[in-house]
């Protein structure tokens, strides 16, 4: 055991609109949850820039809403702590939780909420790249090609968005997409088709990126056509790999149902999993609609399931806890 010690009623595993809006509500019901934020603080929104669908916000930046409501969770009472949940034993309660930093936390019951993350194409050139060229955040590396022409692939939202985006710096932005028919919400498809500095290639998939060795960099993308199987080389610095996410469930993937490619099973209806005391929330176990305002949702269904399933089952019985050790205890960041 470390000598950090601490037990929590409700142990919240994640950032995103899921974890701070269940860090709300947990706390307004007086469970004083602890929320562990996990590698990226606010999840997939801090890598984006203009949220347009958030209720009460017309505009909103994606980075400015996760600090607005990790704000809100804290101040009322939820104890955000800066660490990264490394494994985490449901086998029985309290479920524990190991952390990066050493610290080992008990809780009676847990919250899932580790989103999901940016799928990457899986070619062996894509890896080499990654870094230097080939990205899957244009907020976070748009910045680095400025005047430059750049490839992005995919249909959805976020790669229409990233392809917008990145005008800002680009020359030209190529969206590459493998079939002629996109995901986007249609508003975005507008913008997307009358912008000057955006082309797209219809039924074309990534077959490689090719580069310079030392330095490593991109100077083109080599993409062939679905039907064809014709190649094309797109003279380009930067590729931005846009084409979806995957749900973050390896802490849990063998101790709890998975469906459709990793999404955490909950009973229809609710964010209760097949162990009790044990909720999930967001994208984690939503392949379906995956939007911040659903996860947000389904994070006040969950402490609602959690105080709900406290009040009927009390706290776990326990032993050898120190309390409390002021873990997460430091002040805000402003
Ligand atoms: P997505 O909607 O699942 O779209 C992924 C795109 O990548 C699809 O067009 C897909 O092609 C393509 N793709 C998948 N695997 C591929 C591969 N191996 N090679 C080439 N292309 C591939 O993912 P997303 O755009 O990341 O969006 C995820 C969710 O977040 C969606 O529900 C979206 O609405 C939401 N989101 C919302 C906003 C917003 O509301 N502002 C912003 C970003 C994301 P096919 O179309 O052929 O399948």
């Amino acid at each position: 055991m470390t000598d950090r010690n601490t037990h929590t009623k409700v142990l919240i595993v994640g950032s995103g609109p899921a974890g701070y809006t269940a860090g709300v509500y947990a706390s307004r019901a007086m469970l004083e949850p602890m929320l562990i934020q996990g590698i990226e603080p606010g999840g997939q929104l801090t890598t984006t820039t203009e949220v347009e669908n958030w209720p009460g916000d017309t505009e909103v930046q994606g980075p400015d809403l996760m600090a607005r409501m990790e704000a809100h969770a804290r101040a009322m009472g939820t104890n955000i702590v800066h660490d990264i949940v490394t494994s985490l034993d449901l086998s029985k309660r309290p479920f524990t939780a190991t952390c990066d930093s050493g610290a080992v936390v008990t809780a009676d019951a847990v919250i899932l909420a580790t989103g999901a993350r940016a799928k990457w194409l899986g070619l062996p050139s894509e890896e080499k790249f990654k870094g230097f060229g080939v990205s899957a955040c244009a907020t976070c590396d748009g910045f680095f090609y400025r005047g430059q022409e750049i490839v992005v692939v995919g249909g959805g939202n976020t790669a229409v968005e990233e392809a917008l985006f990145l005008t800002n710096f680009a020359s030209k932005v190529t969206l590459v997409h493998r079939r002629d028919t996109l995901r986007a919400e249609k508003i975005l498809q507008d913008r997307l088709l009358k912008n000057p500095k955006i082309v797209t290639l219809w039924h074309h998939a990534v077959e490689e990126v090719v580069g310079t060795t030392s330095p490593l960099g991109v100077e083109a993308v080599r993409v062939k056509h679905v039907e064809t199987g014709e190649i094309t080389e797109i003279p380009a610095k930067g590729l931005f790999i846009a084409i979806g996410h995957a749900p973050a469930s390896e802490l849990v993937k063998d101790q709890l149902e998975t469906h459709n490619g990793g999404y955490v099973k909950v009973e229809p209806g609710t964010t209760r999993t097949a162990i009790p005391g044990v909720f999930a929330a967001g994208d984690l176990t939503d392949h379906i609609y995956r939007q911040a305002v659903t996860s947000a949702g389904m994070g006040c269904m969950a402490a609602l399931d959690a105080e709900r399933f406290l009040a009927e089952h009390g706290e776990a019985e326990r032993e050898d806890v120190t309390l409390p050790l002021g873990y997460g205890a430091e002040a805000p960041a402003e």
